[in-house]
C-alpha cells in the first residue's frame, strides 16, 4: 500500500514538475524556481551516479544542481573548464599556453599524485565557499559535494576519503570543519569510505587566510600526523580551497610518511593568481 502512494507521490511531483508549479529556493541567489527534476527523480539519479562512479567512468551532477539552484545560479558555478597547471590546477597567466606545467611545480613538484577541483576561487564560487566556511552555513554542503563528483571522475577510485584536519582548538571555536563536511558529502555520495582517523593536526597553527606564501608554508609544516591505519591505501584528500597549497603539501606529506601510497588533492576551489581569500 505504501508503494502505491510513493508512487502516486512520485507522478504528482513530476506533473507539478512539467506545470511548472513546483517550487525550490535557489540555495545561491535564494530565489524560488522550477527545478528541472523531481525530488524522487533526483534521487535515482543520485544513486546512479554512485553506481557509475565506480566504473570510473563521467559522472553527472544534474542531479545535485537542478535541484538546488535556479538556472542562472548552475550557470554562473559552472565548472572550470579552462587551462590549468596538471599538478596544481592553476590557471597559466597566459591561455594559449594550454595545460603546461606552472613555475612552483616545475622547481619543487608537490607530493599528491593527481589533483581535481570544480572552479576556480572568484565570483559566485567564492561567495559560497565564504558563506559555507565562516557563516555556517552547512546545507550548502550537498551541493558542494556534488561538485566534487564531476571533479573526482577523473581519479583511480581510492581506498579512502580524509578531510584536512583542524586542530581541535580550531575545531572548537568555528564548531565544524568545512573540508570534513566536503568529504562527507562526497562519502555519502559515493559510498567511499570517510576516515577521521587517518590524519590528525596535532599542531596548532595561525589561520592560513592571514598569511602570506612563505610564513603559510613554515605555519603548516609538521603539523599533521598519520594514523598506522593509513598505510597501504590510496587516499583522496579533501580540502574546500587551495591557495598557495601549502596545506594540502604538508597534509600530503604526513599521510606517505605514513606508510600511504598514492594521495590525490580534491578540493572545491582553485585560487588564480591574485585572489583575495
Ligand atoms: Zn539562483
Ligand atoms: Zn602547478
Amino acid at each position: 500500500m505504501t508503494g502505491i502512494f510513493s508512487n502516486l507521490a512520485f507522478r504528482l511531483a513530476r506533473w507539478q514538475n512539467r506545470l511548472g508549479l513546483a517550487q525550490n529556493r535557489c540555495v545561491h541567489c535564494l530565489r524560488p524556481f522550477s527545478p528541472l527534476l523531481p525530488a524522487g527523480e533526483a534521487q535515482a539519479s543520485q544513486g546512479h551516479a554512485r553506481a557509475i562512479a565506480n566504473t570510473s567512468t563521467k559522472i553527472s551532477t544534474a542531479a545535485f544542481t537542478d535541484n538546488q539552484l535556479c538556472p542562472s545560479c548552475a550557470a554562473l558555478l559552472a565548472p572550470y573548464t579552462g587551462p590549468r597547471c596538471p599538478r596544481c590546477g592553476l590557471p597559466p597567466t597566459n591561455p594559449h599556453e594550454g595545460n603546461v606545467l606552472c613555475g612552483a611545480c616545475l622547481q619543487s613538484p608537490p607530493p599528491w599524485s593527481a589533483v581535481a577541483f570544480h572552479g576556480l576561487y572568484q565570483n559566485a564560487l567564492r561567495h559560497i565557499l565564504l558563506r559555507f566556511k565562516f557563516d555556517g552555513h552547512l546545507y550548502l554542503a550537498p551541493l558542494l559535494g556534488g561538485f566534487m563528483l564531476d571533479a573526482v571522475a577523473c581519479l583511480p577510485w581510492p581506498d579512502a576519503i580524509a578531510a584536512v584536519p583542524q586542530h581541535p582548538d580550531h575545531l572548537r571555536h568555528r564548531g565544524y570543519n568545512q573540508a570534513h563536511e566536503l568529504a562527507k558529502a562526497l562519502h555519502k555520495q559515493l559510498g567511499v569510505p570517510l576516515s577521521t582517523q587517518l590524519l590528525t593536526r596535532p599542531v596548532p597553527g595561525k589561520e592560513q587566510a592571514r598569511l602570506g606564501a612563505k610564513a603559510r608554508h613554515s605555519n603548516v609544516q609538521h603539523s599533521f600526523c598519520a594514523s598506522p591505519a593509513a598505510k597501504g591505501l590510496h587516499v583522496w584528500l579533501v580540502d574546500d580551497v587551495m591557495t598557495t597549497g601549502s596545506t594540502m603539501t604538508a597534509a600530503t606529506k604526513a599521510l606517505l610518511a605514513g606508510g600511504v601510497t598514492r594521495v590525490d588533492a580534491v578540493f572545491i576551489a582553485r585560487t588564480p593568481r591574485n585572489t583575495p581569500n
